[in-house]
């Protein structure tokens, strides 16, 4: 796997990256990962990098992007929030990942398990991340089949909320991103939700996922 070039970064189209992160996964969860030699990929970035992808996931220590996608020095541009949700700092840096640098697609990547959404459901309440967790919260209010133990010991609950929260923050982009939303709808980039599961490794990338039913 050849370190990415401008040129070969312009090449790739929106369906071509998630293709490639997609193949990348498949790699990952096969145990065949490419052998990259990254100190060659450093210097090869070193003046310059055309990630083709901006990735926004958990700061879990079992989330790492550049794992699970296989990809190596200056592939993909990564962005790490507990509980994978925006602000207008992650707005910005995804508007420069794909407006000034080129990348040609938006991933926000949720994951099974996951601490912060445990501590919405929770309605946890901690210093400063109160207010990290309060923007998760809406995605708890919203799932509503679950009727009892509408909290972290219920596991189906936890996962209903983790799905419901990257379709809100994909929904949340087009919405508060007018630069972003516009690279999408002039078919220049492309965004979709996805689910990383931690016990496979697997992701499974949601059709749709600016439709909320
Ligand atoms: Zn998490």
């Amino acid at each position: 796997m050849k370190t990415l070039t401008k040129e070969m970064q312009a090449a790739i189209t929106p369906e071509m990256a998630l293709n490639l992160l997609q193949e990348g996964n498949k790699r990952f969860i096969n145990n065949l990962k490419i052998n990259r030699n990254l100190l060659q990929q450093a210097n090869e970035t070193s003046d310059g990098q055309h990630p083709f992808a901006v990735v926004l996931s958990c700061i879990d220590s079992r989330t790492s992007v550049e794992l699970i996608f296989d990809q190596g020095l200056g592939d993909v541009f990564s962005i790490r929030i507990a509980g994978n949700i925006i602000n207008e700092d992650i707005l910005g840096s995804m508007e420069f990942a794909c407006k000034v640098a080129g990348s040609k697609f938006i991933v926000v990547l949720g994951h099974s398990k996951c601490g912060a959404i445990k501590g919405a459901c929770d309605h946890v309440e901690m210093g400063n991340l109160t207010d990290l967790l309060s923007k998760i919260q809406p995605a708890v209010y919203d799932e509503k089949t679950e009727t009892e133990n509408r909290n972290s010991s219920n596991s189906e609950f936890v996962e209903k909320v983790a799905v419901i929260n990257v379709k809100r923050t994909v929904n949340a982009i087009m919405q508060r991103s007018p630069i972003l939303r516009e690279m999408i709808e002039l078919g220049e980039i492309g965004i979709i939700g996805a689910n990383h599961d931690i016990a496979t490794g697997e992701v499974v990338f949601y059709e749709n996922t600016l439709i909320i039913n």
